[in-house]
């Protein structure tokens, strides 16, 4: 098919951007998820506003011990910041895995996070991280947790007029030896598509060989991306194996897991407890 009819605004600064914003418009920046969305006609924009290329919009700064990503970035200029990769190994480690290079060169960050495919690999990791996304309108700008964005499929915190324009992470734990946080991500994929059937993002930080803070999060299981709250089981803890198993299994326990022609519910909540077992188990052991 192909979409209906609609006005392109090529936006060349973000106050551009934001007064051509509208109840109908829709925001591209690299395209790769809106423009199936607008073949299929599932969305209808009567304006286009593209932000793909505005520089304000792009970049990774630090900030405050932490770090400001702009939306704009794509997954490839992720990637290539060595900084960003040494702070936050996990982002390094899942950006690698989503999609291909293409979908890596356009595809963007805040594309992916306002896309808010259910499966998608991010979202998790930006709520163990406990990151802020800054989103701005015509009207001001204002910070929400992305713990506190992800209201369900495709569906977020943001207004039809609102912009996503920052990812903000807080500083991470302090480095080795000195108590550190460790970080990883486990998925099962779904072998045509490469989408994550389940991915589950753990962080764990350690001092004086207990865990302090442990933080878990899944995607692709439910209808959004959603923290564990068993993880915190494991404070004050040395994580044994055990602990672990009995953790991951009751991160699962009385979630209503997706159910498609992918997966059945039963065998996500399995792969999910199997992603939350390894997931927290290599996070551990990068930890401290
Ligand atoms: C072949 C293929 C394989 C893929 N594999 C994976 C995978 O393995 N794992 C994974 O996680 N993802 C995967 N994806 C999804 C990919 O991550 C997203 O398509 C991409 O991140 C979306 O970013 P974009 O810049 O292209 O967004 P667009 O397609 O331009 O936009 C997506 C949506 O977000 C909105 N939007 C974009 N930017 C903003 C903003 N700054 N503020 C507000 N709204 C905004 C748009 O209006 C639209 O609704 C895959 C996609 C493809 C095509």
């Amino acid at each position: 098919m192909i979409p209906t009819s609609f006005d392109y605004v090529r936006a060349k600064s973000l106050k551009d951007a934001l007064k051509a914003m509208g109840k109908s418009t829709k925001v591209i920046a690299g395209g790769h998820s809106l423009l199936p969305l607008l073949r299929f006609r599932l969305a209808q924009p009567e304006t286009l506003v593209d932000i793909g290329q505005l520089r304000e919009l792009k970049g990774i700064k630090r900030a405050g011990g932490g770090v400001k990503i702009g939306a704009a970035t794509t997954y490839r200029e992720l990637l290539e910041s060595t900084e960003l990769k040494a702070l936050y190994p996990l982002i390094g480690e899942v950006t690698e895995h989503i999609g291909d290079l293409q979908v890596r060169n356009a595809g963007t960050i805040g594309g992916g996070l306002a896309h808010a495919d259910p499966a998608a690999d991010m979202p998790p990791v930006m709520l163990v991280l406990d990151a802020t996304f800054v989103l701005q309108s015509k009207g001001g700008k204002r910070s929400v947790a992305a713990r506190k964005f992800f209201k369900g499929p495709f569906t977020t915190a943001m207004k039809p007029t609102e912009l996503l324009t920052e990812i903000q992470l807080p500083a991470p734990a302090k480095g080795a030896g000195t108590g550190g946080a460790g970080g990883a991500y486990a998925s099962f994929e779904q072998a045509a598509s490469g989408y994550a059937l389940v991915g589950a993002a753990a962080l764990i930080t350690v001092a004086k060989g207990m865990i302090t803070r442990a933080d878990l999060a899944f995607t692709g299981l439910a209808d959004t991306p959603f923290l564990a709250p068993a993880a915190a089981k494991l404070v004050g803890t040395q994580g044994q194996a055990e602990l672990i198993a009995e953790v991951a299994a009751a991160s699962v326990a009385g979630v209503e897991a997706n159910d498609d022609i992918h997966a059945s519910a039963a065998y996500r909540t399995h792969l999910g407890m199997v992603a939350a077992r390894r997931a927290l188990a290599q996070a551990l052991s990068r930890a401290g």
